[in-house]
């Protein structure tokens, strides 16, 4: 089996601390307090024939995501803004991911954190939109893991950070121990919330159903695929879902940055068909993040 490169053993440069710097030199030390304690807040973006994807709402999550664990970026938002479009010009990168991470640096490596320096860096690599319609209408099959959202006044929820996806790894490795592909979670209080990294829709005659994002991200992609939904006249319906209910739903899709729209075909017990309303939307979302200019306001 051939392994892919890892993500330190790479060609070209990434941006970090305000330059272009060779892909293989971008390191940081061991005692670095994101490391150590997870004060580290991140991105991810797809870049598609060049533009990338509601970039400007990207990047005032990543601020957004700082300000929450009270970390202070050292750059305008304008300034990120461009530096990812350096990255990905330094990388010939078209098609790809873009991955903003923002952490806190060595000065102190304790809880307290007072004195560390904020370090961001920004790698973009390839990776096309997949796009094989008929293999995607299969659907994949979630698990249903039996970790839980963390209530909002547990966790930062609210933000993209690293220590939220403590669980989100955990849950993917026991889904992928027991053949399924990804895991759905449940919040605090037992709703449905969220894949380990996408946001969920349901269907059920011919409306959608999905879960109110009190305890979880609140996806940009999510937000372009209920006002798609709206253009076609689909009701869209935001409220607490009981796992209980998947009983009765027809279609299921998870839609994220890097999931895009993908069809859900079984969610432990519950099965599921995907169909015209996953396939609608799944194609007007393709449609949508290659136009020149987004239609969709979110
Ligand atoms: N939930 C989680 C946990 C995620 O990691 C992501 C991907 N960022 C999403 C939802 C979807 O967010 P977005 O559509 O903004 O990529």
């Amino acid at each position: 089996m051939s392994a892919a490169p890892s993500f330190d053993d790479r060609e070209g440069s990434l941006w970090f601390d305000g330059k272009l710097v060779p892909w293989r030199e971008a390191n940081t030390h061991v005692l670095t307090h994101g490391l150590h304690y997870a004060s580290s807040v991140f991105e991810g973006e797809r870049i598609y024939s060049g533009r990338i994807y509601k970039h400007k709402e990207h990047i005032a999550r990543l601020f957004e995501s700082a300000r929450i664990l009270g970390i202070k970026i050292p750059y305008t938002e304008q300034q990120i803004f461009d530096a990812c479009y350096e990255a990905a010009r330094a990388q010939n990168i078209q098609d790809g991911y873009v991955r903003p991470v923002v952490y806190r640096g060595s000065e102190m490596m304790a809880i307290a954190a007072q004195q560390t320096t904020t370090h961001v860096a920004i790698a973009v690599w390839q990776w096309p939109s997949y796009f094989d319609p008929a293999a995607k209408m299969k659907g994949i099959r979630l698990a249903i893991s039996d970790w839980k959202r963390p209530a909002p006044d547990t966790a930062p929820t609210a933000a993209k950070a690293a220590g939220l996806y403590m669980i989100c790894t955990m849950s993917k490795h026991t889904a992928e121990a027991q053949g399924y592909t990804d895991a759905l979670m449940l919040d605090y209080r037992g709703y449905i919330a969220e894949a380990t990294g996408a946001n969920i829709f349901f269907v059920k005659d011919g409306e959608l159903h999905t879960p109110t994002p009190d305890c979880f991200l609140n996806g940009i992609t999510r937000r372009s695929v209920m006002a798609l939904a709206k253009a076609r006249q689909i009701p869209v319906h935001e409220r607490h879902i009981k796992p209980e209910e998947m009983a009765g739903f027809q279609e299921c899709f998870i839609v994220g940055t890097a999931a895009e729209v993908t069809p859900v075909s079984e969610i432990g017990p519950y099965k599921f068909k995907p169909g015209k309303i996953t396939e609608t939307l799944m194609n007007d979302y393709l449609e949508e993040v290659h136009r020149e200019k987004s239609a969709v306001e979110i």
